[in-house]
């Protein structure tokens, strides 16, 4: 069988695999070969990765052959291949964030994340593309090119973890790890036709990844099935000593509720506001399908209106432009990657002003630029206070909506993936992607993302969302639901997208 076509153990699930790894009908190695084989096949024309760790990879695999062999314990993500987004940091391999000011970067550690992935056993298969410094929402913004959707070569995967978000649903990767700062895990999972889950703010680990905005970035899986991106989100999931916005608490039992699929009696709000002007005729057909399903289920679904939400987007603009000005001050020519006119003719600042402006592309500087002046004395109060205020609203918002129900939905984004290089030019278009996905981020509450159809052939994504440290409400719904289309379809969502063996046959 080609590598193109060969779906026993590129197509299996997560979960499946690591049943096959367990039991020996297949060796990790196998599995790790074959991912490796898909990605030297497939990723000329998807670009999903920014660099491959065949040789790692394999050698993870071996361990857990042998770990096997001995007759340990394997764990439930044993031998599973995972793809990195590139802004983790994991010893012996590079870590870029699709900066030029990068470039070359070899970290000296492991992120806590990447740590629990090799305690678990999960094999990385190496670093995917992303928007620089995972600003963007389509991966255009990545210094290393942009990654195509695997549903329609000419499309954005999303962003800006559209490098892991496109290598699962390339079948390159089983799973992948994405970050989350505005939408960046559930924008790219809705448009790939994949399940993809930021967590409650301090439910994983932000030690070794690099920040963008500190109070808003969160770690989390992305994956083919709820119950797969459960079992990645509860492996990296729990408290951290070395992040100090870590809770010290038991992480939420997501995997018992993936499997448990039943919502009766579940309260489920409709955000009045998530609706209307802009939001494609399919998108929210396909939403308003999912939800009358999700009541035929049984569970109790009412319209609940967060009026504060409107203001999501600007708030956000203010807010982490503000903190990454802050960040990205690390980035100085002396302590990482690039250095331009070092020539002893030059001084420090110099130096360091030539390296920014070689290393950071538009956006970046763009952000850089917002941020310093929203901070500047004389508009701190008027940009970046008001915007902490409106911050305050959203949260109480979704505060006085818990009241009454037990989870929020909405569409995750108001278009399905559009043509790369349709929003480059606009910025604002582009930021308008995240418009449902922000809220979240701003509250610190988690939210998810699970496919609900397609609409022109491409996929839609459902966001449900809870109240802080309710995880698992989250994976009870799209568990479910994830169940219930499967059945009635008669297939997983994406087993219906042959359409990149297709472009490469
Ligand atoms: N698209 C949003 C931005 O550009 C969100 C990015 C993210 O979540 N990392 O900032």
């Amino acid at each position: 069988m080609s590598v193109l076509s060969d779906t026993s153990l590129v197509g299996a699930t997560a979960a499946q695999l690591a049943a096959l790894v367990a039991s020996g009908d297949a060796s990790a190695r196998e599995v790790a070969q074959a991912h490796l084989e898909r990605i030297s096949a497939t990723d000329p024309a998807v670009h999903a990765f920014l660099h491959v760790d065949a040789a790692g990879a394999l050698a993870a695999a071996d361990a857990v052959d042998a770990a096997r062999a001995r007759g340990d314990a394997l764990g439930p993500l044993a031998g599973v291949p995972l793809a990195l987004k590139d802004v983790f940091t994991m010893r012996g391999m590079p870590t870029t964030c699709g900066s030029r000011i990068l470039e070359g970067w070899l970290p000296p550690y492991d992120a806590t994340v990447t740590r629990r992935l090799r305690e678990a056993s999960v094999v990385v298969l190496g670093k995917t593309n992303m928007d620089e410094f995972a600003m963007g929402s389509s991966t255009e913004n990545s210094a290393y090119g942009p990654t195509a959707n695997p549903w329609d070569l000419t499309r954005i995967p999303g962003g800006s973890s559209g490098g892991s978000a496109a290598a699962v649903a390339a079948r390159q990767a089983t799973l992948a790890l994405g970050t989350d700062t505005g939408g960046s895990i559930r924008q790219p999972a809705a448009v790939c036709g994949l399940v993809g889950v930021k967590p409650t703010y301090g439910g994983v680990s932000r030690n070794g990844l690099v920040a963008f905005s500190s109070s808003l970035d969160q770690a989390g899986p992305l994956a083919r099935t709820v119950l797969d991106a459960a079992l990645l989100h509860a492996t990296i999931a729990g408290h951290d000593p070395l992040d100090s916005t870590s809770i010290d608490q038991p992480p939420p039992d997501v995997v018992a509720a993936a499997s448990r699929r039943d919502v009766g009696g579940m309260r489920i709000g409709v955000v009045r506001e998530l609706a209307g002007e802009g939001y494609q005729p399919g998108v929210e057909a396909r939403f308003r399908e999912a939800v009358a399903l999700l009541e035929e289920l049984g569970a109790q679904v009412v319209e609940v209106s967060c009026p504060s939400f409107a203001y999501a987007l600007p708030a956000y603009y203010l807010i982490a432009p503000s903190e990454c000005s802050s960040n990205l001050a690390r980035f100085d020519a002396m302590r990482y990657g690039l250095r331009v006119g070092d020539d002893g003719e030059h001084g420090a600042e110099e130096v360091m002003s030539r390296t920014r402006a070689a290393g950071f592309g538009p956006e970046v500087i763009r952000r850089i630029m917002i941020g310093t002046y929203a901070l500047s004395s004389g508009y701190y109060d008027a940009y970046y206070g008001q915007a902490q205020k409106v911050r305050t609203l959203i949260t109480r918002d979704f505060t006085a909506a818990f009241d009454d129900v037990d989870v929020l939905v909405s569409p995750t984004t108001p278009t399905v993936a559009f043509p790369l290089g349709e929003r480059t030019g606009d910025p604002m278009a582009m930021y308008a992607a995240d418009l449902c996905t922000i809220p979240a981020n701003l509250a610190g509450t988690p939210a998810m993302s699970v496919p609900c159809g397609l609409a022109d052939g491409l996929p839609v994504g459902l966001q449900v969302m809870a109240p802080a440290l309710a995880d698992e409400r989250m994976y009870r719904l799209a568990g479910a639901l994830e169940a219930e289309l499967d059945a009635r379809r008669g297939h997983a969502l994406l087993d219906e997208a042959p359409v990149l063996d297709e472009a490469l046959a």
